[in-house]
Formats: structure tokens, C-alpha cells, sequence
């Protein structure tokens, strides 16, 4: 730890902290902070924001989840405006997710909050992952979706899996960094409009991670873990691993 305590620092506008006296609207968000290895200052507030790193002092800027905080005169109506087409999905899984974070739309830094549209062909697939600082809420806009998230290991060494059909104008919950995934099982498209409790809820894509890292996770490890034999494993890392968001 440095000089400083957890010390409240008042935001700018929805672009996040600025310097510790800067003019905001009008709340102000508590951030704990502490010096890391290199002596950078690191912010956190909660779970709904990344841990953000700060250069040191420089010019008493911050970064709020990543994000610089914008000159607010300098702010228009446009750093809150965001236009979504559908997703192209030809491509592997037959999905694709449109993000709408605080990466495409920087209106959204601080406010916690963000979505994502997803768009799926005829048996398309948003295939099992995780979103690690957000729960999701979906609703089915078109088509017909089997969708499902597991829970984590609990003590009888079980993790069950709360999964449900959802037709159009069908809502449902998936809750933070539980594995879920959505399946169109209807003959035509499907579109779902999902929202996300964090600007930057974060996606780790399962079978990407386990099977497509760089470098590859030794075939020893995943081959014990999935209790199956390592030509498979190679097989299975030499697949593409399609990232549909
Ligand atoms: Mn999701």
C-alpha cells in the first residue's frame, strides 16, 4: 500500500473518473485502489467493473475498466449511440453475438450495464462459455432457442444443468460466470437480444479456451481431465476454434 487509503473519487459524467476533483453527475463512486509489482496504481469498485490499472500520476488520469474518461464538454450525443445490424452467421457454429460493451459504445463506461445481440442460423449454436464479471438476461426475439447454463460443483459432486425451450418473447437468466449456452432448434432464424450486468462482462468461449489456447495446453493435462487418449486431444487441437463473438 502507498500513501493513499480507499479514497472516493467523484465521477465525469458516464465517462468515468477523470481525476480525484472532477465535476461529475453529480455521485460518486467509491474505488479502492493499491500499488501492484510495477507500481502502478490499480482502481477497483465492484464486481461490475474489471480491475483497471492507472498510470501513475499522469496527469491525474485514471482508467475506469480500461476506459479513458473524455473531456465532458467534449461529450455528444453520439458517445451514447450505437446501431446494430444483423450478425453474419456462415461460419462454423452458425451463430453470431454482436456486442454492444463499453468497447463499442463508450457512453456505457461506469454505468455497469451493457448487451449484446445474437443471431443464429437454422441448428446455429452460441456455443457453452462464460461471462466472468456479468449475468445475462435474454429474450427470444425470433425463432425457437434450447438454452441452458450449469451450475458449479456442489458438494455432492454434482452440476446441474437448468436448461428450457424458449419461444419468442420467452426471457431467461443466465447468472454470472455459470457456463450457459443457446441452440436454435426452430426451422427458420433466430434472434436474441441479451443484456449484461457489467460494461465489460468478458466472454471465455469453453472449448476455445480448453482446446484452442496459445500455446496449447499439454495433451497430457487435457487428456487426464476429459478422460480420453491424447490423439484425441491433438485432434482436437488442431481444430479452427471459431470465436462467434
Ligand atoms: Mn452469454
Amino acid at each position: 500500500m502507498g500513501n493513499f487509503e480507499a479514497m472516493e473519487v467523484e465521477c465525469l459524467h458516464q465517462f468515468g473518473v477523470a481525476s480525484r476533483k472532477t465535476d461529475c453527475r453529480g455521485s460518486f463512486i467509491k474505488l479502492t485502489w493499491f500499488r501492484d509489482l510495477k507500481d502502478r496504481i490499480v482502481l477497483t469498485d465492484d464486481i461490475h467493473i474489471q480491475i483497471l490499472v492507472g498510470v501513475r500520476y499522469a496527469s491525474h488520469t485514471f482508467f475506469v475498466n480500461g476506459k479513458f474518461c473524455k473531456d465532458p464538454m467534449l461529450v455528444v450525443a453520439e458517445d451514447f449511440f450505437k446501431h446494430v445490424d444483423a450478425g453474419n452467421t456462415t461460419n462454423k457454429l452458425g451463430s453470431k453475438v454482436t456486442p454492444v460493451s463499453v468497447n463499442e459504445l463508450f457512453g456505457l463506461n461506469t454505468l455497469g450495464i451493457s448487451l449484446a445481440r445474437i443471431d443464429f442460423a437454422p441448428r446455429g449454436l452460441n456455443p457453452p462459455h462464460i461471462h466472468p464479471r456479468g449475468t445475462e438476461i435474454v429474450i427470444v426475439i425470433e425463432g425457437t432457442l434450447h438454452v441452458g447454463f450449469v451450475t458449479s460443483n456442489q458438494n455432492n459432486g454434482q452440476n446441474r444443468l437448468f436448461t428450457k425451450v424458449l419461444n419468442k418473447g420467452d426471457v431467461f437468466v443466465f447468472p454470472i460466470g455459470l457456463p450457459h449456452f443457446q441452440l436454435n432448434v426452430g426451422y427458420g432464424n433466430a434472434v436474441a437480444i441479451a443484456a449484461l450486468s457489467s460494461q465489460n462482462a468478458g466472454v471465455i468461449t469453453i472449448a476455445n479456451a480448453v482446446f484452442g489456447s496459445t500455446p496449447p495446453i499439454s495433451d497430457e493435462i487435457l487428456a487426464k481431465a476429459f478422460q480420453i487418449d491424447k490423439n484425441t486431444i491433438d485432434y482436437l487441437q488442431n481444430q479452427f476454434w471459431y470465436d462467434n463473438n
